[in-house]
């Protein structure tokens, strides 16, 4: 492989050469992450992209299965765009991997070059525009841009460039970068357009893009949104998750660095690097780790399931609590409690190692989910809300009956689902119910890719512990620290995005709070040869 640094030419590559496009794409105008449209009491992430460029094999069958490994991070809906060499082929629709895509629609997706996406809805119908990989000819070729993140300055620079004649067909801000390096592209060479275009977008975004046959992978200069590099038997694929890479029984090389571009080979035979821009600090979502990532994917050199564990064994140690039975919420609190367990029966909660004759807590898995429950389905009130939990999760009377009972989950978002789990457990039986969270209270939104909940529908954004404890009704409820996090993660508190739980933001949002000094760009002051 070569990688470069960039100054405007080629520096000198860092690994050999071998043989070997898309965000918070359209939320509606007025309306705030998590708008009324949410319809669950947890934070989700919007998309999964990915792309790949193969030898001699078509890349539509690869790039529907890594989508399907990606399911998790989108379910509205799903695309496809490959290129066969002379033109661009695209099947985006609604629904499900599974549901978008039959026989003749991967048939059609002709050529060994692609990118992929899943998305999640902003709003309760399909904004067909808003779906991706968005795809546009011009002048000089064809892009396709798939895009998990979101910008915070999408509309300056959309009217920079409605002033300059584009014309936007949604409100996405996937459309805004697919014009500006459209139009880059016009007058430079592919590297240094992506370049030009860093340069003027800010905020979160992980891409993949297809620029004719040649796929590309580029990650914002603070990598908030994961993005990963891989290697297959025939060629190379690009992706949000790692999983995504195993799925095709390939193997995870890297990460992609924060400010770098990828640029796969389109035979397959290898790729080029070039770190665009160094802004020498990081912006990792530190929620990729605790909730939206699989528990099998490696992300910024950290096996999430082994975070999650070792965030559980942190719970205890900052807050256990001595209970006969620890159970998860399923299913994403189930590594947490592992680690919790574990820990607990090693050290007693005041931190001294168990008797042998002390027979620790009991790891069960006492609440069962009906798993056809949940992701399609709009709850817009409280009300609605509160009976899906109920739809959702029942407790195994014996497990808990009588005893007191540490309920582990990995966040509260509104506090819906844990009142009413903390009141299905006592109604099951339970003496007493406490609640352990492996993440800080969440006291804000977030504006970069993930639907949250708005600031006044957070429970945490005006309450304190204790309030909250009330509010839920448990008889004790504790938080994981942010220290804890960042230890679990190796990281310094400066190398994650808290925003959500610090109210400090990594990147310029109108009227919120950063936590480092932003370089926003100024629009329509770019030098034309920076
Ligand atoms: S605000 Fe929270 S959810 Fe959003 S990117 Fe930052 S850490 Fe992740």
């Amino acid at each position: 492989m070569h990688e470069h640094g960039y100054d405007g030419r080629l520096i000198t590559p860092i690994e050999p050469r071998t043989r070997g496009f898309l965000s918070d794409p359209c939320t509606l105008p007025g309306m705030e992450p998590g708008g009324d449209h949410a319809v669950a009491d947890a934070p989700r992430e919007k998309c999964g992209v990915v792309g790949v460029s193969l030898a001699d094999r078509a890349a539509a069958r690869p790039l529907y299965y890594a989508l399907y490994a990606l399911q998790h991070r989108g379910q509205e809906s799903a695309g496809i765009v490959t290129h066969d060499g002379f033109q661009q082929h695209s099947h985006v629709e609604r629904g499900l991997v599974g549901d978008a895509f039959d026989e003749d629609d991967l048939a059609s997706l002709s050529g060994h070059t692609g990118i992929g996406h899943v998305r999640y809805p902003t709003a309760g119908s399909l904004d067909k525009s808003c779906a991706q990989p968005f795809s546009v000819s011009f002048k000089s070729g064809s892009l396709g841009l798939s895009h998990n993140g979101n910008l915070v300055n999408a509309d300056e620079v959309r009217t920079d460039l409605e002033a300059v004649g584009h014309a936007f067909t949604s409100d996405g801000d996937t459309e805004v970068i697919a014009h500006d390096l459209a139009r880059n592209l016009l007058e430079e060479d592919l590297v240094r357009a992506v370049k030009h275009t860093m340069n003027r977008i800010h905020g979160s975004y992980s891409l993949t893009i297809a620029h004719d046959d040649t796929v590309l992978g580029v990650r914002d200069p603070l990598g908030n949104r994961p993005l990963c590099l891989g290697e297959l038997e025939d060629g190379y694929v690009i992706a949000s998750e790692s999983a995504a890479i195993d799925t095709l029984d390939g193997e995870l090389i890297r990460d992609v660095r924060p400010g770098e571009l990828v640029v796969l080979e389109p035979d397959g035979s290898g790729y080029d690097t070039y770190q665009l821009v160094d802004s020498g600090s990081t912006a990792h979502c530190f929620f990729e780790h605790v909730y939206f990532a699989r528990p099998d994917s490696v992300i910024d050199d950290h096996l999430v399931y082994e975070v999650r564990r070792d965030l559980g064994a942190k719970l205890w140690e900052e807050s256990g609590v001595e209970a006969d039975v620890v159970m998860p919420v399923p299913d994403s609190g189930r590594a947490f409690a592992a680690g919790y367990a574990d820990a607990a029966n090693e050290t007693t909660a005041a931190g001294e190692p168990r008797a042998d004759d002390d027979d620790g807590v009991e790891f069960a898995e006492g609440l069962m989910k009906n798993r056809y429950v949940g992701r399609t389905f709009i709850m817009p009130t409280q009300d609605e809300r509160e009976r899906a939990v109920r739809l959702k999760l029942n407790p195994i009377r014996s497990t808990v009956e009588g005893k007191s009972v540490t309920i582990i989950d990995d966040s509260i978002v509104r506090g819906t689902t844990s009142t009413q789990l903390v009141d299905l457990v006592r109604e099951a039986g339970a003496e007493e119910v406490h609640l352990r969270i492996g993440a800080p209270p969440i006291v804000a939104p977030c504006y970069f890719g993930i639907d949250m909940a708005t600031r006044d529908e957070l429970i945490a954004a005006d309450r304190s512990v204790a309030e909250i404890r009330e509010a839920v009704a448990a008889d004790s409820l504790a938080y994981l620290s942010i220290d804890a996090i960042a230890e679990s993660l190796d990281a310094g508190r400066a190398d994650l995005c808290l925003g959500c739980v610090t109210g400090e933001y990594p990147f310029d949002v109108e009227g919120e709070a950063t936590d480092r000094a932003v370089d926003r760009p100024s629009i329509g002051d770019v030098p034309a040869d920076d």
